[in-house]
């Protein structure tokens, strides 16, 4: 049988193009649409996807080539389905987005199957063992080392790959071995982190659930459970201030779901940094969660999937790319922190999962409940039924907000006098403070006392940071690593002033006076991994008086009972960017981050550092002017001609050579100025130069969004052949969030 195939690979040239084989082994009545076969393509053997029987006509019945099914599942015609609509969508290559949607099990059987086993290493099995700080000192066993005992107070409870925990104490395998020759800890050979750990090592401070609802949880769940009994797709947005409990509202939700034989997708922006509400959703449901997460290795994804496909896991959660689970009986899907930007992908295909959980829905019939303190604007403007949680549960009240004006503030360090003060007395009261600064390394650039350049990344227009520790300086973008220079090169005698100081300069000026060990640094530098993200805020959350000081990972999701203290050292971090989404990002980042402060029964208290007290964004997040915020957000950008009224489309060109890069956006933004009005095309707009290639964009804001994108749909089409071959690369991002 002749059938037509679509590679698997995200080359932007092949758009939506098929190609024939021939498709001998096919069981007995199966449709071919759907399977996973192997072909040969160009030099190479390449996976692929059946997209429709017979012949598209492009190669003659003689000169057809094989193809060869891999697995014996089909991907499931939703799925197939789905990834079509991607392509149209997002103007993205096909076979980028069949891949997408390819439940891992099937990629799986296409590789030799080999589980990774490593060495776990844990205390030893004792049922009453309350965990390793809580170590009692009468107890009889043998008293470890100092080394050991390092290693002892990282272990969680459910045990670390030896690797990983050698690397966290900063101690050798011989301090495991001995630890087990003296019976204080036992190691065995498992897969490489399950997909169960990263939660089992969150925080333990987490105060029980409240039984019972509270009135306007209730009602919320009315709402939702009505909209998930209707005969159409449905939205809600569940619009609760930050620690009114929108995890009881989805847990009832939930229940519902799979009492009545459903399944669902809980989408979260980073399983690592989420890990209470993946706690309690596998407290209440048991096995019948799959969870996926990043550190997932192929074969624990692929059994993950399998479980998910089977239906034996009712729940998947996971970060974005969970809103492909090939889950069967669809009936919810909750996106929670909805306002979170890492729920758009950055590379091909660039999808955004909102927006495509709101498809499967529409596929399968259901709902869609986007929770969130902090709405983005365009879920406002979509008039999305919303519910909402003006009150936390159980007495707790909001913090109260303070703003310190640094214009008034003398002195070098980065925390004012009144904001060292309010910390240390939060921690003589033995309370935890969370200090918030969105930067990281040491300084965020080094310039020359003399001649005043500043230290710049050779290959791509952006400062380096320089990183203390690490004795370096680091190029954010493209990772490039070099010694600090003595004395600047440039001039050949002046040395650095360090500006823009990061978190790891804040660490050091805390440290002075705060014990190490009650102190915990949170930020992309310290934690690679999502098990060590899991780690940090454990043992913060078990440290009282204890600091947390962290860029924007301190704000999301966390409930920290004993947090009564949140500093907000730089609000003004994220404000001067060319990003019509920089004051509803700054505005957000705040009220999240106040939010940190005040759980269960303890009054909270949030002090602003700012040198702008003045900008409406931060003004209005301090005095929680929330409706006045956003219908000036939602003035603001009716006028600019910005989402929700307008979509974009972002189309960036590169080339290592200047001259051809702008060219080629110049006749780009021609060719659409010819379709469209000349306000529905902003640009061309020089961007910063990244590894090496110079970057022009253009931003087309066309009033009707579907021939705008089909007219960029069809321009890129022709040119990319002719632009590939000058050495243009040319991405399109439809919906952009980021325009750097
Ligand atoms: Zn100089
Ligand atoms: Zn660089």
């Amino acid at each position: 049988m002749i059938v037509q195939v679509v590679p698997l690979l995200a080359v932007r040239t092949l758009g939506r193009r098929v190609f024939d084989y021939r498709l001998a082994s096919l069981p007995e009545g199966a449709a071919p649409a759907g399977a996973l076969v192997r072909v040969p393509f160009g030099a190479r053997t390449v996976l692929g996807i059946v997209v429709a029987e017979g012949s598209s006509g492009t190669v003659g019945p003689d000169t057809l080539l094989a193809a060869e099914r891999v697995a014996a599942d089909p991907v499931p015609s939703d799925l197939v389905a789905l990834a079509g609509r991607l392509a149209d969508y997002y103007l993205a290559p096909w076979g980028a987005c069949l891949r997408a949607v390819t439940p891992a099990h099937l990629l799986a059987a296409s590789r030799p199957q080999r589980e990774h086993l490593v060495t776990w290493v844990a205390l030893p099995e004792s049922p009453s063992s309350p965990g390793p700080l809580a170590t009692s000192p009468v107890s009889p066993a043998p008293t470890p080392t100092e080394k050991q005992r390092r290693l002892l107070s990282i272990l969680p409870s459910v045990g670390l790959p030896v690797a990983d925990a050698c690397r966290l104490a900063g101690v050798g395998r011989a301090v495991i071995d001995a630890l087990v020759r003296k019976g204080l800890a036992q190691t065995w050979k498992q897969a490489a982190p399950p997909p169960a750990t990263a939660d089992d090592q969150q925080p333990t401070q987490t105060p029980p659930a409240p039984f019972e609802l509270t009135g306007e949880q209730e009602v919320a769940v009315k709402g939702l459970l009505e909209a998930l009994g209707a005969p159409e797709p449905e939205r809600r947005l569940l619009w609760g201030v930050t620690g009114s409990g929108k995890t009881e509202v989805y847990l009832a939700v939930l229940e519902e779901v799979v009492r009545t034989g459903g399944s669902a997708i809980v989408l979260v922006p980073e399983i690592a940094l989420t890990g209470q509400l993946v706690a309690r959703l596998r407290h209440r449901f048991g096995f019948r969660v799959g969870i996926l997460h990043s550190a997932l290795g192929p074969a624990q994804r692929a059994r993950e999937h399998r479980r998910i496909a089977a239906g034996d896991a009712r729940i998947v959660v996971g970060a974005r790319s969970a809103v492909f689970a090939p889950v069967t009986d669809l009936r919810l899907v909750v996106v929670d922190e909805a306002h979170d930007s890492s729920y758009k992908q950055e590379d091909e295909p660039r999808y955004d999962a909102r927006t495509v959980a709101w498809w499967r829905v529409c596929q399968a019939g259901g709902l869609l409940v986007e929770g969130t303190a902090t709405p983005r604007v365009e879920s406002l403007a979509a008039r999305t039924p919303r519910l909402i949680l003006r009150e936390r549960p159980a007495g707790a009240t909001l913090p109260l907000v303070e703003v310190i004006d640094m214009r008034r503030q003398g002195g070098t360090t980065i925390l004012s006098p009144r904001a060292r003060s309010t910390l240390d007395e939060t921690l003589g009261r033995g309370e935890q403070a969370v200090v918030l600064l969105n930067r990281r390394g040491y300084a965020g650039f080094l310039q020359c006392e003399v001649c005043g350049e500043v230290r710049m990344c050779p290959h791509c227009e952006i400062s380096l940071t320089y990183h203390r520790q690490r004795r370096s300086l680091v190029c954010h973008h493209c990772g490039l690593q070099v010694p600090p220079p003595p004395v600047c090169p440039s001039c050949g005698q002046g040395t650095f002033s360090r500006g823009s100081p990061g978190t790891e300069r804040l660490a050091e000026e805390l440290q002075r006076s705060i014990p190490r060990e009650r102190l915990f640094r949170l930020d992309s530098d310290v934690v690679t991994s999502g098990t060590r993200v899991g780690e940090v805020l454990a043992a913060f959350a078990r440290t009282y008086p204890g600091v947390l000081v962290g860029t924007q990972m301190v704000a999301k999701g966390h409930d920290f009972p004993l947090v009564t203290l949140v500093i907000v050292a730089d609000a003004d971090t994220g404000l001067y960017v060319p990003d019509f989404r920089a004051t509803e990002r700054t505005f957000q980042l705040l009220v999240q981050v106040s939010g940190r402060a005040g759980r269960a029964q303890h009054a909270g208290r949030v002090l602003v550092q700012t040198w702008n007290p003045e900008v409406g964004c931060i003004r209005m997040a301090v005095a929680r002017e929330v409706e006045s915020f956003y219908r000036a957000e939602l003035d603001a950008r009716e006028r600019h001609g910005y989402p929700p009224y307008r979509d974009l489309i972002r189309l960036v060109c590169a080339s290592r050579d200047e001259e051809r890069a702008e060219a080629g956006m110049r006749y780009l933004a021609e060719r659409l100025r010819a379709y469209l009005r000349s306000d529905e095309v902003q640009g061309p707009a020089r961007l910063p130069r990244l590894r090496g290639r110079s970057r022009w964009q253009i931003v087309v804001s066309a009033a009707d969004a579907d021939a705008g994108r089909e007219l960029v749909g069809r321009a890129a089409e022709q040119l990319r052949g002719p632009y590939a071959r000058r050495g243009l690369d040319l991405m399109i991002d439809v919906d952009p969030q980021w325009f750097t």
